[in-house]
């Protein structure tokens, strides 16, 4: 079907604009021999999972669920780091993850020698205390009292043996001038151990496919580590891979007045985009303005009872009409996966668009998604 015939709320994610990510991160493993994985975090959505294992070499995750759905549906690398694992989970998660990373050597001395055993690589997460991002304390593992990573003061090196790599993870959504910086503190406090690893993994953050982002510095951090240390570089973005590659379509159904006039949607901002709210952020919406840049500005807000379930401000050209379809973009990283049902919110369908532009729904929801959460 054509986008204009899909049913509203809809994700729309865009095929080519996945590709287009996706060669771009092969261009960097093909150029530096590099291993780009997917943290599904960002985006997990299986129907593109053969697609980008055609230009990455795996998946990462954030525990059990997560590495389940990797060595399901993708069924290449798949590495793992969770700040704890459960007695209950770690045998399953070492049967489905070849690389497992642990956040503190009291996890390393529990599990390390079953992931040993089992052949699998083990890994640490260490914590270089570099804050390279201002202003974003939930989003910085570096921030003070943050629960990621080993620091230098903790290390305890007679640990180490039968850990093969080191892992840090301290950006999100920023340039490799950031990474250059922060690899440089990483090498000041643990370079010492990096002739003994066989890899390094620089994490996610890295906002690889943005039209600004320097491809060359990231590649001179990856050739430093490969040329001083002889190490195997993994990077594992989220985000990058679907930057710009989905929208959220919505349609207006009312409107109100209250000292600026507002338009509800059959979206919400805490049920279908919850980052608007919690980074936040306004998402993108195609054919609009900031407040009063066009001259009818609206509000846009969505069904449920909060109060704050507020999109955001924005400009038309033309009055908004009961029925008028909205096209929010940049929808497919961190929306998808983070949508709930609060207030008995049907769930966004989800469909692809192909390379020739037309569309599929892949999933839709019902009741039932909501009720069998409940109980
Ligand atoms: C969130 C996260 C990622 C992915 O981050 P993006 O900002 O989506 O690129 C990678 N690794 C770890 C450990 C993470 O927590």
């Amino acid at each position: 079907m054509r986008i204009e015939e899909l049913p509203t709320p809809c994700f729309v994610v865009d095929e080519a604009a996945i590709e287009k990510n996706l060669k771009i991160l092969n261009g960097v493993m093909q150029r530096t021999g590099a291993k780009i994985i997917l943290a599904q975090k960002a985006f997990s959505m299986t129907t593109m999972y053969p697609l980008i294992g055609e230009y990455l070499s795996g998946t990462t995750a954030s525990g059990l669920f997560e590495a389940r759905l990797g060595y399901e549906e993708m069924g290449k690398e798949n590495h793992v780091f969770a700040p704890a694992y459960r007695e209950d989970e770690i045998d399953e998660i070492i049967s489905i993850c070849d690389h497992i990373i642990f956040n503190s050597f009291s996890q390393l001395e529990k599990f390390k020698d079953k992931a040993l055993a089992a052949g699998k690589k083990v890994g640490l997460r260490v914590n270089p205390e570099c804050s390279t991002q201002v202003g974003h304390e939930i989003y910085d593992p570096c921030s003070t009292g943050s629960r990621f990573g080993t620091k230098l003061e903790d290390f305890r090196p007679e640990l180490l043996d039968g850990v093969s790599g080191l892992h840090f993870h301290t950006l999100c959504q920023q340039n490799s001038d950031d990474l250059a910086t922060t690899l440089q503190a990483f090498e000041a406090k643990f370079g010492k151990w990096l002739p003994q690893m066989d890899w390094v993994n620089f994490g996610g953050g890295h906002h690889i496919t943005r039209d600004d982002y320097d491809i060359a510095t990231l590649e001179a951090c990856i050739k430093r580590m490969q040329d001083l240390y002889g190490l195997e570089v993994y990077l594992e973005p989220g985000e990058a891979v679907a930057l710009n590659a989905g929208y959220l379509i919505a349609s207006v159904l009312d409107f109100h007045k209250n000292g600026i006039d507002i338009a509800i949607l059959d979206t919400s901002a805490t049920c279908h985009m919850p980052d608007v709210l919690e980074m936040p952020y306004r998402p993108p919406l195609i054919g609009s303005g900031q407040p009063d840049e066009k001259p009818f500005t609206y509000r846009l807000g969505g069904q449920t009872c909060l109060t704050g379930d507020v999109i955001g401000d924005y400009s038309f050209d033309e009055p908004l009409q009961c029925g008028d379809r909205l096209v929010f973009g940049d929808m497919a990283i961190y929306s998808m996966v983070k949508t709930n049902t609060f207030n008995g919110m049907p769930l966004p369908a989800i469909a692809v668009q192909s390379k020739d532009g037309s569309c599929q729904i892949v999933r839709q929801f019902g009741y039932q998604d909501f009720k069998l959460r409940l109980a």
